[in-house]
C-alpha cells in the first residue's frame, strides 16, 4: 500500500496514519516529524527549517524532499508507505512521481481529509504530541489516561510552538495557496478520493479504508 494523506494541518491525518499504518504494516512517514528530527538536532540546517515552521511557512522544497527520499528508501517502507504532510505542493508531488518511477513503484491512493476551518481551530487548541514517540492526544477529545502523560510509552505531551493561533491562521492560508491545488492535481490522475474527516476516529479510519478500496463509504 503507497498511500498519501492530504488534508488541512489538523485534519487528523497523523492519527490516521499511525492507525492505518498498523492495521497494514507499513510506516507512517510524516514529513512535520522528519523535520521536527532535523530542528532537534540544533544544526545550522535545523536553525533554517525552524525559521519556515515558526511562522507557518513551509520549509523549502529542497530540504524536504532529501528527507522524505531518504526515510522512503529504508527497508521497512519496501513494501508501502502512508505519507502524512507530504507532498505539500505541486513541485513535491511531481518530485514524488519521479522518485518512484524511478523504482518502478507508484502511489496506489490520494485520501483527502476534508475537515471544516473551525473544527480545526478546535482540534489543534487541544493538540498534544509526545515528546518521546510522537503519538498524538487530544485534551477533550482524545485525552491520554493521564493529563500531560503518553499512554504508550510515559513520555511527556507537549503543546506545539507552531499550534499557536496565530500561526495556525497561517498554515491554514499556506494550505489554501500551496496544498490545496494538489486535489485537482491528483484528481487529474484518477488518484484522489475524498473523505469527510469529521466524527469519530474510528469511523474517519473506515471512510478511508473504504475510498481506498474504492468502494461506498458504509451510512454513518
Ligand atoms: P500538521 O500535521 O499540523 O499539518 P506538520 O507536522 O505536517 O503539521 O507540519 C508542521 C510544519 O512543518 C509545517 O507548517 C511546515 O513548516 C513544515 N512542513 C511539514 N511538511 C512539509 C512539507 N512537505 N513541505 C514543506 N514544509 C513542511
Ligand atoms: P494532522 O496530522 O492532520 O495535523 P492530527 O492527527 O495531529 O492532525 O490531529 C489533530 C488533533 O485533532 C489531535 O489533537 C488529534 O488527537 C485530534 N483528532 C484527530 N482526529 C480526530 C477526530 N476524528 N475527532 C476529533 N479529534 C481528532
Ligand atoms: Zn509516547
Amino acid at each position: 500500500m503507497r498511500l498519501v494523506l492530504l488534508g488541512p494541518p489538523g485534519a487528523g491525518k497523523g492519527t490516521q496514519a499511525r492507525a492505518l499504518g498498523a492495521l497494514w504494516g507499513v510506516p507512517q512517514v510524516a514529513s512535520g516529524d522528519l523535520l521536527r528530527a532535523v530542528v532537534r538536532e540544533d544544526s545550522e540546517l535545523g536553525r533554517e527549517a525552524a525559521s519556515y515552521m515558526d511562522r507557518g511557512q513551509l520549509v523549502p522544497d529542497d530540504l524536504v524532499l532529501k528527507l522524505v527520499a531518504a526515510r522512503l528508501r529504508k527497508d521497512d517502507a519496501r513494501p508501502g508507505f502512508i505519507l502524512d504532510g507530504f507532498p505539500r505542493n505541486v513541485t513535491q508531488a511531481e518530485a514524488l512521481a519521479k522518485g518512484l518511477e524511478h523504482f518502478n513503484l507508484k502511489l496506489d491512493k490520494v485520501v483527502a481529509v476534508i475537515v471544516p476551518d473551525e473544527e480545526i481551530v478546535k482540534r489543534i487548541s487541544g493538540r498534544r504530541t509526545c515528546r518521546n514517540c510522537a503519538a498524538m492526544y487530544h485534551v477533550l477529545f482524545e485525552p491520554p489516561a493521564k493529563a500531560g502523560v503518553c499512554d504508550k510509552c510515559g513520555g511527556e505531551l507537549y503543546q506545539r510552538e507552531d499550534d499557536a493561533e496565530e500561526t495556525v491562521r497561517e498554515r491554514l492560508k499556506v494550505f489554501a495557496e500551496a496544498t490545496r491545488p494538489l486535489l485537482d492535481h491528483y484528481d487529474r490522475l484518477g488518484l484522489l478520493g475524498q473523505v469527510d474527516g469529521v466524527g469519530r476516529t474510528d469511523e474517519v479510519e473506515k471512510r478511508i479504508i473504504a475510498a481506498v478500496n474504492g468502494v461506498a463509504p458504509p451510512p454513518k
